[in-house]
């Protein structure tokens, strides 16, 4: 886009079409070196069309403000001003280009469900216009979505089709691009050679286009892979050289990144003093860039440092250090070794009570990180497989038309047989293994649908959370065994004492959650006060002879509530005060 300039070179003012067209220009320019600028040009420009009635310019604008909100990491709305920019109706290239994006965007927020959509829609769109470029780009975001959800060999080969396509457009960038990602891919699942050797090809790219920045990012990993190939040599020589680069670059991110994965070299090789100082440096880099995450590993690495010195004092308080920022950051892998390594400052101490208790909370984590990666992969599958029957659904329309029969009839046949294994993956993908009610997931997506249905046809949606009490004191009395019994006999009570309307669903570790729609609060607590007495007066003896079990509820139908989001917070605010009072019983309110 470059219209501008011409229109700058009239003598008379511009007028208001010149000044957003301009403003849209220059905004585009600035976007990737400075977002915030481009924001700011995008946000005066909406003011103008609006202003001024300019509807049609209107498109071009809604694409900044979502691409440089995207940049920003303001999610929310750069969702809400890219749906509004497609229902505007804009051409084909702009439509691909916004699928993409929004896209990126999805997959920020977890929503992969739809992001796949959207990159398989941008796919179709920039193949039918032959736009290389964003079909590139809707490959890779397919493969990225696919990466975060576990499924490997889904990103490879997606990696793999954006490889093929550099390659034959003779588009060495984006082949360098494409090379790192998949050495990425095979980091991940640890293979470490086919990683190294893909690296290496992509490194050699990066040299000779000249892409700095993923240079030093491919000579970073590289320096990570070998690493995790114990040859600290080498390992040294890439992790510097990536740092040499960043500094150069002043690009923080990746100079952080590779200070990080020094001091893990360093520390295999024993020079703890080294590491401890590489590590302090990468964490005030994180804590400047307010990355929590990689803040939280970082400490992580530092409580070990100290723990190999022995210096249990300082290890302790550095983790608990890590643990806060883990949990609040939502590192799950910081937060589970946290726990292993104050297990072993506990037993360093000869505390081997405690040590155990931490150990338990390890092996808690570990085993629910490892359910929710088998949950996410199998995710992942539901989706190929339903991509791919809607592929086979056309070819059976075509099929139908051209009368050819026979052929249609096997894959008919073919389709029905997918159909009952789609069945089977759909009950798997919103079932909790545990107890055999919904899961988390599913819940929130028909919670989504209700509250937009209430909302529109103006009915009362009431929610109520539910929290065992004291449960952790049953699983230290009678054992893990026994709190997994204590699970599943709720979930089966509050399944068979639930009335018909009610949708429950396993919410977190030893939380329940059950919608009501068409239920007012008064009315939805009335049924839990029910639940509650039905847990209360259950006969839990042959789990063991002394369980006791309650729950505290919150509910509320928050009618002021926003979203489905809200509503389930004031519900949690009922459930605090349940607790607060003492435990077993309902608190409610709207
Ligand atoms: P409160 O009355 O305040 O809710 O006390 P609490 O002990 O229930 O509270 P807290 O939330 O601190 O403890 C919940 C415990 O539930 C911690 C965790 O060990 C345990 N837990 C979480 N998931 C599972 C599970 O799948 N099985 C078992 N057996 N225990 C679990
Ligand atoms: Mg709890
Ligand atoms: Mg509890």
């Amino acid at each position: 886009m470059n219209h501008a300039a011409t229109h700058l070179t009239s003598s008379a003012a511009p007028t208001a079409a010149e000044r957003v067209l301009t403003l849209v220009d220059l905004g585009s320019e600035v976007l990737r070196i400075n977002p915030a600028q481009a924001l700011d040009m995008a946000t005066q420009a909406a003011q103008l069309c609006q202003e001024h009635g300019l509807a049609r310019l209107r498109l071009p604008v809604l694409s900044l403000l979502g691409e440089s909100q995207y940049r920003l990491g303001q999610y929310l709305e750069a969702r809400a001003n890219l749906n509004t920019l497609l229902s505007l109706g804009p051409d084909q290239a702009l439509e691909a280009r916004t699928f993409n994006l929004l896209g990126h965007v999805q997959r920020m927020l977890g929503e992969h469900r739809t992001a796949i959509q959207h990159y398989n829609q941008a796919l179709e769109l920039a193949h039918h216009l032959q736009d290389k470029k964003q079909e590139i780009t809707a490959l890779n975001g397919l493969a990225g979505t696919y990466f975060s959800l576990f499924d490997y060999q889904g990103a490879a080969e997606l990696y793999l089709q954006s490889l093929g396509l550099a390659q034959s457009l003779g588009n060495l960038d984006a082949e360098g691009a494409a090379l790192g990602n998949l050495g990425a891919v095979y980091l991940e699942q640890g293979e470490l050679s086919r990683a190294q050797e893909l690296f290496q090809k992509g490194l050699e790219i990066c040299i000779r286009v000249g892409n700095q920045q993923r240079e030093a990012v491919v000579r970073n990993n590289l320096g990570f892979t070998y690493y995790r190939l114990d040859a600290y040599q080498s390992s040294l020589e890439y992790s510097q050289q990536a740092l040499q680069l960043a500094q150069k670059l002043r690009d923080r991110r990746i100079e952080a990144s590779a200070l990080g994965n020094l001091a893990l070299t360093y520390f295999a090789l024993g020079q703890y003093d080294t590491a401890l100082e590489l590590n302090k440096r990468a964490l005030e880099l994180e804590r400047e860039l307010h990355n929590r995450h990689t803040e939280a590993d970082l400490l992580v690495q530092i409580g070990r440092i100290w723990l190999e010195k022995r210096n249990y004092t300082l290890a302790q308080s550095t983790l608990e250090e890590a643990l806060q920022v883990a949990q609040s950051g939502g590192n799950r892998k910081a937060h589970t070794e946290v726990h292993l390594y104050l297990s072993e400052i506990w037993q360093h101490k000869g505390q081997f009570a405690l040590a155990l208790q931490q150990h338990r909370l390890y092996h808690e984590l570990t085993t629910a990180t490892l359910r929710e990666q088998l949950e996410r992969k199998t995710l992942a599958l539901l989706i190929r497989f339903q991509a791919e029957q809607a592929l086979q659904q056309a070819e059976i329309v075509r099929l139908r038309n051209v009368e050819l029969v026979s052929a249609n009839e096997a894959l008919e046949q073919a389709n029905r047989e997918k159909s009952q294994l789609l069945a089977q993956l759909e009950q798997m993908v919103r079932t909790d293994p545990l107890t055999q009610i919904y899961n988390r997931r599913y819940l929130e997506e028909q919670l989504r649908h209700l509250f937009e249905q209430s909302r529109a046809e103006q009915w009362p949606l009431s929610v109520a959370l539910i929290d065992l009490d004291h449960f952790k004191a049953i699983n230290d009395t009678y054992s893990h065994q026994a709190g997994d019994e204590v699970l599943k006999t709720t979930a089966a009570l509050f399944k068979e004492a639930l009335p018909e309307v009610g949708l429950i669903a396993r919410y977190g570790g030893e939380e329940f959650a059950i919608v009501f729609p068409r239920t007012a609060a008064a009315e939805a607590a009335a049924a839990c006060e029910r639940l509650r007495q039905r847990i209360e007066t259950h006969d839990w003896s042959f789990i063991h002879p002394d369980l006791v079990v309650t729950v505290s509820i919150g509910v509320s139908d928050a009618p002021a509530a926003p979203n489905h989001e809200k509503l389930l917070m004031v519900a949690d605010q009922y459930l605090y005060d349940a607790k607060r009072r003492r435990r077993n019983q309902v608190c409610f309110g709207s």
